[in-house]
């Protein structure tokens, strides 16, 4: 058999194999639990809710941690660590606060054989114990501001679940910061705002919107919430990172007050702000298409395979060069894996590869070696192209580069095209109904609006955007046709 022939059944082969993903515009939701299945993301734990990382999924999440936690603490911010467990009393102090989380916690009762005598919520969220360890550390203006993010799990009972998306156990980080002034703390809220949506664009290729919540939609205890959102395959959004200006709800119940310059006694300003596993969510559901994941290389766990095309004595002369080309892009830096199993063939291992996101495919076969090349097969274009071996080291990260760019651009272009820019309600249901997407549009600021138009078409306020300068036009509410200032982004969401 050539290897041209070998060539083409690997094709044919290829395509068998990769149908047995439902398509994603046939069945999304079904699509993304396939995939997550047979990528090896995550699996069901017996507990209801909840989802075992399995190692790929995982190191998706420590390549995402590790870059994000990098741009915290570039931006002053230090690691601590505050327990799991919350004194019931703690989470009552604030009242709104108490009330939003109340639904969603799981509290330990006893420990060993006797019952507490206060219980302990598993922790839904930290400000309550980090508020009462700030007012033991903070006394002066000389200790702020305080600048702490912690790595965690957080537990809320949650009735749905999605892998990833909404689980009972997640894993997360939350930045807890104190400050002496009030402009401090804003700066700080918008400071993370920022910072999350340039890992979001830069380093998952997924483009965002920021704005502030409306109150309706804003974290039980924060005086006003920014976040960002992402727009999926599926055209629903989904809030990827956020970030709260809490004002001093929580230093005035839990007395964080520290010593002017004047010597007048005031109240911490503060803010709080977290992203979490939900991110992989993010990465599958902005970039994947019929055949599995596309990883953006930023984040991807391997970003190069290499396969050696299986013919003849390939032991001798072929697997040692793929394996001083995996030497090579290893010392250049590069996230390879050398998939040499013997049990496999070169086209199971393309579509393994190919559904499991890896942004690059060096093919190498005994043709190749005697042309002194390699084919490099991108993922996200399924484009080949043949590369001198000797020049793989030095070529290859321009094309990851490349390849993370076109996820960013294409994702922005499904943006773009599935944002819509409506002024009557008839055009707005429709549009929920059929194409799904963003929808810009004007609200009145009334509560009352923002519910009706969620209970009958289950779309959500997800950001308001800043009001508008004098000169611009102003629109008439979504709903009421009241007129407003009030931009605002809707969608389903996750
Ligand atoms: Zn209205």
């Amino acid at each position: 058999m050539t290897e041209i022939f070998e060539r083409e059944t690997i094709l044919k082969e290829d395509a068998r194999l990769v149908k047995n993903i439902t398509p994603k515009s046939e069945d999304f939701s079904r699509w993304y639990i396939e995939i997550i299945r047979k990528a090896e993301l995550s699996d069901y734990a017996p507990m209801k809710g909840m989802m075992v990382i399995r190692p790929y999924g995982y190191t998706i999440w420590e390549n995402l941690q590790q870059r994000l936690d990098r741009r915290i603490k570039d931006t002053g911010h230090v690691n601590a660590y505050f327990p799991l467990f919350i004194p019931e009393s703690f989470l009552q102090k604030e009242a709104e606060h108490v009330e939003g989380f109340a639904p969603e916690v799981a509290w330990v009762t006893r420990g060993g054989r006797e019952e507490l005598e206060e219980r302990l919520a598993v922790r839904p969220t930290s400000e309550a114990i980090i508020g009462h360890m700030y007012a033991r550390w903070i006394k002066s203006y000389r200790d702020l501001p305080v600048l702490i993010n912690q790595w965690a799990n957080i537990v809320r009972w949650e009735k749905t679940t999605r892998p990833f998306l909404r689980t009972t156990e997640f894993l997360w980080q939350e930045g807890h910061t104190a400050h002496a002034t009030e402009a401090e703390a804003r700066e700080e809220t918008l400071k993370i705002l920022d910072l999350y949506k340039d890992f979001s664009e830069q380093d998952m290729a997924v483009p965002v919107i920021s704005g502030i919540k409306t109150g309706r939609e804003k974290f039980a205890g924060a005086e006003e919430t920014y976040c960002i959102e992402g727009l999926m395959a599926d055209g629903r959004a989904l809030q990827m990172g956020t970030s709260h200006f809490l004002g001093q709800h929580f230093s005035e119940v839990f007395n964080i007050r520290f010593e002017d310059r004047d010597q007048q006694l005031r109240y911490a300003w503060q803010t709080s702000w977290g992203a979490s596993t939900r991110l992989v969510g993010a990465l599958i559901m902005a970039h994947g298409d019929d055949s599995g994941l596309r990883l953006p290389p930023r984040v991807a766990p391997i970003q190069v395979v290499i396969v050696p095309i299986s013919m003849g004595d390939w032991k001798t002369t072929v697997l040692p060069v793929a394996r001083k080309l995996a030497q090579e892009l290893k010392a250049a830096g590069l996230r390879v894996h050398l998939d040499d199993r013997e049990e496999f063939t070169p086209g199971w291992k393309f579509s393994e590869w190919e559904m499991r996101g890896v942004p690059l495919r060096l093919e190498v076969g005994p043709r190749d070696i005697k042309q002194k090349q390699a084919i490099v097969v991108r993922r996200d274009s399924r484009k080949k192209i043949p590369i001198p071996l000797e020049a793989a080291a030095s070529r290859l990260p321009g094309l990851l580069d490349e390849i993370q760019s076109a996820l960013f651009d294409s994702a922005l272009k499904f943006r773009e095209d599935n944002t819509h820019e409506v002024t009557n309600y008839t055009d707005f249901q429709d549009i929920l109904e059929n194409r799904r997407g963003f929808i810009k549009t004007f609200w009145c600021g009334d509560a009352a609006c923002e519910d009706k138009i969620k209970a009958e078409t289950m779309a959500t306020i997800r950001v308001v955007f800043p009001p508008l300068s004098s000169d611009e036009k102003r629109g008439r509410c979504i709903l009421c046709g009241k007129e407003s200032d009030r931009q605002v982004l809707f969608a389903r969401a996750y």
